[in-house]
């Protein structure tokens, strides 16, 4: 299947194949013709799967086909969580839409507000917003949403997690009651499904299957901390074999401040993105990144979401996001577009409740993995609590180490380098036992965990594909 078997103009064609783009993605293929016959739809698709192009090309084909829009009054409104989706969605807009006659635009928070008035002044088609800042030009009167024939809400569980809910309702209470509306989220639970149902009017359902092509493999690990002196001598270690550019999370951010200093004053490219920035100084950084200017970006999870990098070669956790939904989130930020990714995190003791909750989110059990020479000493770590040292392949040497290490009390192989590969429940309430951190020999250097298609850590609904109702 090519874009040529959708029913959308020459210069939308022409604006695709501008992008390079020849073959749909999964959702595109199924969300695109719904769209274009004017369906309510609920797609299931997170950042990478190409779901952007899903809902732009057949919003920039009703804007092709139809009248023009008046001033001040779109006739498509886009609501994104972030302003780094909403500058990234107007930028693909601007491609797809080079050849039509579409008037686009973004309306962001933390820009002034003088050249949004502008930009509202004028006829505009398409318009881009985060909830907020369009609460403010409603309330200013400088925008009209009575004309808007097509609604949609991208990344609609992220606009929810942000405390957006209020100010998604009474924008979408503005719009005309007759109009299509489009949802899309990555993830699934009552609070959407209760929003669905007030929104969308006999909505279809798209979902992504687990395909080759949409779900890059992502190589997921763990690794274990005993502090947080530890953890970043763990990050170093990661950062330096990353083979390409890495973003790392952290909690905060102040945490961000800091270790984005830190990271710069031991000599790695560093930059920053958290909320507290202006817009330009985040676009600064974003441009620096794009143009590999920088190695390591350290971010909060606002400012990491709206990051389309396509070669990003590894995520770092250095904290757990406190919603598992986070985690999933970020890891997408590498293994994009098809590439092969790496998502790491380095977890201490007080991270065990975080983890645990996104294992079961995500219903799997990320594989451990110990570092030579930075082994962590707490090594009945719950989170360790399925390591499996590969005993078949030790030499004798590491056997007496083991024994040595059993008979100062320990019953689970965690100070050798090991990885686990998840299982029973053993030893979950056994209490934690310090040994001493050990080097360990050679030849027992990191290993990496297998890769895991992204697919099998998603809920289950994001599993099935079921284009139709
Ligand atoms: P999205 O899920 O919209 O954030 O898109 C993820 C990445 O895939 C972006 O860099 C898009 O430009 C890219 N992309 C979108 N559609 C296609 C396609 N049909 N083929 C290849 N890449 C695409």
């Amino acid at each position: 299947m090519t874009f040529e078997n959708f029913a959308l103009s020459p210069v939308l064609l022409r604006g695709v194949a501008d992008h390079g783009y020849t073959i749909p993605t999964p959702i595109q293929q199924d969300a695109i013709p719904l769209a274009l016959a004017g369906r309510d739809l609920i797609a299931s698709a997170q950042t990478g799967t190409g779901k952007t192009a899903a809902f732009l090309l057949p919003a920039l084909e009703r804007l092709q086909v139809q009248k023009p829009a008046r001033r001040s009054a779109p006739r498509v409104l886009v609501l994104t969580p972030t302003r780094e989706l909403a500058i990234q969605i107007l930028a693909e807009g601007k491609i797809y839409g080079r050849h039509a006659r579409v008037a686009q635009g973004a309306i962001v928070g933390g820009m002034s507000y003088g050249p949004q008035l502008n930009l509202l002044g004028q006829r505009i088609d398409l318009l881009i917003a985060t909830p907020g800042r369009l609460i403010d030009h409603l309330e200013r009167q400088s925008v009209r949403l009575d004309e808007v024939e097509l609604l949609v809400l991208d990344e609609a569980d992220r606009m929810l997690d942000m405390g957006f809910i209020h100010a998604v309702k009474r924008i979408v209470g503005k719009c005309p009651k007759v109009r299509q509306t489009l949802m899309f989220t990555a993830t699934w639970d009552d609070r959407l499904a209760k929003l669905a149902k007030e929104m969308l009017v006999d909505p279809v359902r798209v979902q992504v299957a687990a395909t080759e092509q949409n779900t890059p493999a992502i190589t997921q690990g763990v690794y274990l901390a005993d502090d947080n002196d530890h953890k970043h001598r763990l990050l170093r270690h990661v950062l330096a074999g990353a083979g390409g550019q890495s973003l790392v999370f952290a909690g905060t951010k102040r945490k961000v401040k800091r270790l984005a200093e830190r990271l710069e004053r031991e000599g790695l490219s560093a930059g920053q993105l958290h909320g507290d920035m202006a817009q330009n100084a985040r676009n600064r950084t974003l441009d620096a990144l794009r143009r590999k200017e920088i190695d390591v970006l350290v971010a909060t999870d606002v400012a990491g979401r709206g990051i389309d990098v396509p070669d990003l070669a590894l995520v770092v956790n250095v904290e757990l996001p406190h919603v598992p939904e986070d985690y999933v989130h970020r890891i997408g930020r590498t293994g994009r577009a098809g590439a092969a990714g790496r998502a790491v995190s380095i977890v201490s003791i007080d991270d065990r409740p975080l983890l645990a909750a996104i294992e079961k989110f995500t219903k799997t059990e990320i594989e451990r993995v110990v570092v030579s020479g930075l082994e962590p000493t707490v090594v009945d770590h719950p989170a360790m609590r399925h390591a499996a040292p590969a005993r078949q392949n030790r030499q004798p040497q590491q056997k007496r180490q083991q024994q040595g290490r059993h008979q100062q009390g320990r019953s689970h192989g965690g100070g050798q380098p090991s990885r686990s590969h998840g299982g029973g429940q053993q030893g979950r309430s056994q209490a934690p036992v310090q040994t001493p951190r050990q080097p360990a020999p050679a030849q027992h250097a990191e290993r990496a965990p297998a890769p895991v298609a992204l697919d099998e850590h998603r809920p289950a609904f994001l599993m099935r594909k079921t284009a139709a109702r």
